[in-house]
């Protein structure tokens, strides 16, 4: 049988809608024939494609096998009680100990403080995050990051797609690196490990940090945010951050006169909530169900405002051993401070209900009347979740 050419992934995954921007194919295509369509945001040829079929294996657009990969990382698959979380050994609440990385971080800067702490005790050669993009800074880009200041220049969360996974075809053989990434990102991780022919850049990857997602946006509903809400000109935006300001929780832009403008994290977030990517609403994984340690926030009743969301804290779900590891030595260098978390908090966070009841919900309807939706080797149910949120942080 001949096998897959680019050809073919662009007839199965961009053309039905199904990529999610990951970065993946572009990342262990071999032969480096795929660049990323900034404006598309998108894969799309620039080279000589050899047919390797590669391309195509690793994506996961289209084919997701979480029960199969959940069994071959974690020795077993998820318990009905873990329906929503996926496999996890232990769950926390914490925050670094560094005040700056902590504030500066999108929650308790937890994931930058893991990453420098990793890069500095030698575990860790580099590690594939998302940046804001220096020429257009209110998009994303994806940084293989080998210095602490490029580790601490990518924190705070980008609520706009990135190819993370693009930026592994600039890692050196040998390597060893660590991949912070949405699901997706951790879905095409996975794969590439798992896939004979892409499992050697795959496996430099020792470290896998996912983020939970609840949803994602096209930078173009950024830019819709920014003309709905000000009048400010692309050209003369210098400095953007989705998580800005003096909590890091608004969308702070700073123009090239210095003129700072702050819009509140609502205004932005349900712009863009709104304007979500059509693949993101067909996503049915919530916590990055595959990564080794998973990271998101707090969200609690009780905090005032309209999210509800705890700042400064993340949570964490410990899924397997290298997670574990990695947590224990960054409490044991005094990075970290952890204590535990009950499983209950997390079913009043946003991302519970835009995945585990609206997106199942969507990809159900979908495959129920046959329009295009990824295929994953697992029931869902959108079933509801008793929302008792007992877990305020005391300091
Ligand atoms: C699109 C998106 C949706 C999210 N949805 C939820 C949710 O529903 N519920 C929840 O509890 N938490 C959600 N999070 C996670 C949360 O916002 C924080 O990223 C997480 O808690 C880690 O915080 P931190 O302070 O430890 O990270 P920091 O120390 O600030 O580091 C953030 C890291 O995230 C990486 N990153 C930032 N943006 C992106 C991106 N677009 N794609 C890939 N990597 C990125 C950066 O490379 C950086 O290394 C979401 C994050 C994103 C980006
Ligand atoms: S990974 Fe292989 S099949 Fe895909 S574009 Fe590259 S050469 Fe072609
Ligand atoms: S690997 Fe990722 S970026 Fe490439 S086509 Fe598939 S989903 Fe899209
Ligand atoms: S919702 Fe899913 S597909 Fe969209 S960015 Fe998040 S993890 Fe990726």
């Amino acid at each position: 049988m001949a096998k897959e050419s680019f050809t073919d992934l662009q007839r199965e995954v961009l053309a039905p809608g199904l990529c999610t921007t990951c970065g993946t194919c572009i990342g262990a295509c071999p032969v480096g024939c795929l660049a990323y369509d900034a404006a598309q945001e998108q894969p799309a040829l620039a080279g000589e494609c050899t047919s390797c079929g590669i391309c195509s294996a690793v994506c996961p657009g289209k084919d997701i096998p979480l029960a199969a990969l959940e069994e071959k990382l974690f020795g077993r698959r998820r318990s009905p009680a873990e329906e929503h979380l996926g496999v996890y050994n232990d769950i926390l609440q914490g925050f670094a100990t560094d005040p700056e990385l902590r504030t500066q971080g999108a929650s308790g800067g937890a994931v930058t403080a893991l990453l420098l702490h990793a890069l500095e005790s030698g575990q860790i050669e580099a590690a594939v995050v998302a940046d804001m993009d220096p020429e257009r800074p209110w998009r994303s880009k994806a940084v293989l990051a080998r210095t602490p200041e490029e580790i601490i220049r990518a924190a705070k969360s980008k609520y706009v797609l990135c190819p993370n996974n693009m930026a592994l075809a600039e890692a050196e053989p040998g390597e060893r690196l660590a991949l912070v990434g949405l699901p997706c990102h951790v879905h095409g991780i996975r794969k590439m490990q798992d896939h004979a022919g892409a499992d050697k850049l795959g496996t430099q990857v020792v470290l896998v940090l996912g983020l939970y997602c609840g949803c994602n946006s096209s930078y173009r509903a950024t830019e819709h945010v920014l003309a709905d809400n000000t009048d400010i000109a692309l050209d003369d935006i210098a400095v953007f951050e989705y998580r800005g300001g003096p909590e890091a929780q608004d969308t702070r832009v700073v123009t090239k006169d210095g003129t700072e403008l702050i819009i509140p994290n609502a205004v932005r977030s349900f712009s863009t909530l709104a304007m979500s990517h059509d693949r993101c609403r067909m996503c049915c994984d919530w916590t990055a169900e595959l990564a080794d340690l998973s990271l998101g926030d707090i969200f609690d009743p009780r905090v005032p405002g309209v999210w509800r969301k705890v700042p400064d804290w993340n949570s964490f779900l410990v899924r397997n051993q290298a997670g574990a590891d990695l947590l224990a030595g960054a409490r044991r260098a005094g990075v970290l401070e952890l204590s535990p978390l009950s499983e209950e908090s997390f079913y009043g966070n946003i991302g519970f209900e835009l995945k585990k009841h609206a997106a199942i919900f969507n990809y159900l309807t979908r495959r129920e009347r046959g329009w295009p939706a990824p295929i994953y080797d697992m029931e869902f149910t959108w079933r509801a979740r008793r929302k008792r949120v007992y877990d305020l942080p005391e300091e």
